[in-house]
């Protein structure tokens, strides 16, 4: 507990009485925090708090694919969050001539029927597979749906269900220490500050357009430092999570405090305005066809170098025409690079890999001035030695991004972080049951058994991501969609409780 207690000396705050301490205090009211309380507070865990450093909650972030292993998460965790988070969400149904009968009420909202398939094409715009979008289908397969909501959204859905002055926005988690003698944890908080730099941010600072912090108002107000004490904290503070770093600093972890570039970003210009009829004809009849939104890719290439060596273009196509393109390559040759560098970029990527003129040419049309980039971030989940950088220390857990982002190749790090709240609620449920709130033993085995549990699937969900091995065929999709989407924590939950 030397780790947490060293802290204090660089963030003095002023002691005052204790004189109310939370069962649990949350630290981020992202998805993974907020499902967390709704979970705790849905087992008679009332004494909580979550506690977020966004100034005020607004319209950010991207769009955010639930699948069915994160929906299934979230309705053990309360099955009310999960109907809040499908109502709030869109929801592809099935068109009445694909001849699936309708087995749900979902209803389909602002999309155009095209894009009911997302749909995997090689390099000579050859179909390699396709991936139905809607609810029902995937509710076929794997025993629950799949839904599309944008963050905000999601946040906004899942903070209607926790009482108001449970979830306080505007205090900024600095620093947390042990206080054993107390049987507790402080955590110091500042409000009233501006917006902190964050390259690691779902949504880059500084980006254009409509993806801006929550954090943007500038104040002229004091700042202000307050402390909270819980018997246990939640750290769901995403992959730039400062409990992360407080925990880690000065301790042989020091080196996984701060997430690490994964070697892959993201290059992507979201409007092609001016498209000459000859080549958009081209990129509909070989791409496009009648789908909105594809993926390219060389599919014949296999092995764990495969992605390493050709990038993966999503075509999208709706009112406008655009695309995002994930290529490895070194952070240097993408931080503080012009539109026309980071055009430059693109296409030497796509020459590299042997793209098709058509996608060459629909890239050099980029407006330069559109032109985006975004760096993935990682905290790896794989163990390379026999001294793994734990999820937990004392009183503390990490949850979510803040435990094992990545970046967001197979969707999975809002679900996976779903699939850490249905199982940490229900161990410190089995906590509270027992009055074991004081018993460090017993918070330190439901901790390693959080980490036994989650950290093996993890490394499975990050290895797929970082290789995309589940696209070099249609076996090995099979084979990982199985495995991932249709688990189920009924027996889990059942055995940890
Ligand atoms: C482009 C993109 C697409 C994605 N698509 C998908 C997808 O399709 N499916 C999917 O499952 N996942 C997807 N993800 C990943 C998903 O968004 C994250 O895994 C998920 O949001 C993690 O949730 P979280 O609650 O752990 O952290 P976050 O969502 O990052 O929330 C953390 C919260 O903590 C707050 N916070 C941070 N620091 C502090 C502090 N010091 N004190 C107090 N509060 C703090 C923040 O304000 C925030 O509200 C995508 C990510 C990206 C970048």
């Amino acid at each position: 507990m030397n780790i947490l207690q060293n802290q204090s000396a660089t963030h003095p705050v002023t002691e005052k009485p204790v004189n109310k301490v939370y069962d649990v205090v949350i630290v981020g009211a992202g998805p993974v925090g907020l499902a967390t309380a709704i979970g705790l507070r849905k087992r008679g865990i009332e004494n909580i708090l979550v506690i977020d450093q966004a100034r005020a909650f607004r319209q950010v972030g991207q769009v955010v694919d639930l699948l069915p292993n994160g929906l299934k998460a979230l309705k053990s965790v309360d099955p009310d969050a999960y109907e809040a988070v499908k109502t709030a969400s869109f929801t592809f149904v099935n068109s009445p001539q694909s001849g699936d009968a309708k087995t749900s009420d979902v209803t389909e909202k602002n999309l155009p029927k095209a894009s009911q398939e997302w749909v995997y094409k090689n390099l000579q715009g050859e179909k390699i597979r396709s991936i139905s979008l809607s609810f029902d289908t995937w509710l076929k397969n794997y025993g629950e749906g799949r839904v599309s909501i944008s963050w905000y959204n999601l946040q906004a859905a899942l903070k209607k269900l926790l009482p108001e002055d449970q979830v306080k926005p505007n205090h900024r988690c600095i620093n947390v220490v042990d206080e054993p003698e107390l049987g507790c944890v402080r955590l110091d908080c500042i409000s009233n500050v501006g917006a902190e730099a964050n390259p690691y941010a779902h949504w880059a600072d500084g980006q254009k357009n409509s993806e801006i912090s929550q954090n943007l108002d500038t104040t002229s107000e004091q700042s202000i430092t307050k402390s909270f004490h819980a018997k246990l904290v939640v750290a769901a503070d995403g992959i730039n999570s400062t409990v992360r770093r407080v925990l880690y600093t000065d301790s042989p972890y020091q080196a996984v405090a701060k997430p690490e570039y994964s070697g892959f970003a993201a290059i992507f210009c979201p409007e092609i305005p001016n498209i000459p009829d000859e080549l958009r004809s081209r990129l509909e009849k070989k791409f496009f066809a009648d789908s909105a939104i594809l993926t390219v890719s060389n599919y014949e290439l296999a092995g764990d170098t495969a992605f390493s060596e050709c990038p993966r273009m999503m075509l999208i196509h709706r009112q406008k025409i655009g695309y995002l393109l994930h290529i490895s390559v070194p952070l240097q040759s993408l931080q503080n690079k012009s539109g026309n560098e980071l055009l430059e970029l693109a296409v030497q990527a796509l020459e590299k890999a042997s793209y098709p003129d058509e996608l060459k040419q629909l890239v050099r049309l980029s407006p330069v001035e559109n032109m985006l980039q975004r760096p993935y971030y990682i905290h790896r989940a794989v163990v390379t030695d026999n001294n793994p950088p734990a999820w937990s220390l004392g009183r503390v857990i990490l949850v979510g991004d803040a435990a094992h982002g990545m970046p967001p190749f197979m969707a999975q790090g809002a679900n996976q972080g779903f699939e850490d709240a249905i199982i940490v609620t229900t161990l410190i449920n089995k906590i509270a049951k027992e009055n074991n709130w004081h018993n460090q033993q017993a918070i330190s085995t439901a901790f390693d058994k959080y980490e036994r549990i989650r950290r093996p699937f993890m490394e499975y969900i990050q290895q797929a991501t970082l290789t995309q091995f589940p696209s070099s065929s249609n076996e090995q999709w099979q084979a990982y969609s199985q495995k991932v989407y249709t688990r189920n924590f009924d027996q889990l939950i059942a055995e940890l409780s």
